[in-house]
């Protein structure tokens, strides 16, 4: 039994800057200041993180985490209007088939997020395409920092669920930044890199050290027979 991690932003989807634009305007109406995100890049990054160091830049006073905590409701109440406005929001090539095959062989293989994003904005990001059915479970960004730590958590959300335990090397993870890539070696997981993200392209992704690499999840079956290894 393999359990696959799928990330979401830049690898199931990519919503064309739908969530920037969610949290800049919640930053606004609680702050009063447009967040300082010059230089910061959101690639692979979790929503926590993020946040402070949004909180910090922009000289924010007080405790970060009850920042965060009165951000949250707010920027998930403008994330779906946002995705919404965003005509180039898409899920990536080969994601459906590929989830259709592997939801289809349950006995062969678990689906689970492992994602910076908060539960809800996640929910509310793959909710959009359709896609919540095949993830019953995941790890999320709601409160680590760090990424293997989501990894980490959504492993044990797997075997609760599944009421199966995953020896690491039968669990995958599909990321599209280097941050996915760190994150499952320090979790004791493979990766499959993706370049879909827009911001890694194959060759950096391949020096980052992932068990693989491919351009995009197309080639279903090339990429099952990896999952079979
Ligand atoms: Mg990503």
């Amino acid at each position: 039994m393999k359990l696959l991690i799928f990330d979401i932003d830049g690898t199931l989807t990519s919503l064309d800057g739908a969530t920037t634009r969610a949290y800049s305007k919640a930053f606004f109406e609680i702050f009063g200041k447009e967040p300082v995100t010059e230089g910061l890049s959101m690639h692979g990054r979790t929503d926590p993180l993020i946040f402070r160091e949004c909180f910090e830049r922009t000289g924010i006073p007080g405790n970060w985490r009850e920042g965060y905590e009165t951000f949250k409701p707010l920027y998930l109440a403008f994330l779906p209007d946002s995705i919404q406005n965003s005509p180039k929001a898409r899920v990536h090539v080969g994601v459906r088939e590929l989830l259709d095959i592997l939801a289809a062989s349950p006995d062969e293989f678990a689906l689970a997020l492992g994602t910076g994003n908060m539960e809800p904005g996640a929910r509310t990001k793959i909710g959009y395409f359709g896609l919540n059915h095949y993830f019953p479970v995941g790890g999320f960004g709601d409160i680590h920092e760090e990424r293997y730590m989501i990894m980490q958590d959504a492993v044990a959300a797997s075997q609760e669920h599944f009421g199966l335990s995953f020896a690491p090397e039968e669990t995958w993870v599909i990321g599209d930044t280097e941050f996915d890539v760190h994150g499952a070696q320090q979790a004791g997981l493979r990766c499959l890199a993706v370049a879909t993200g827009g911001k890694y392209t194959t060759k950096m992704l391949a020096e980052t050290g992932a068990d693989a690499v491919r351009e995009d999840l197309g080639r279903t079956q090339e990429i099952l027979e990896l999952f079979r290894r």
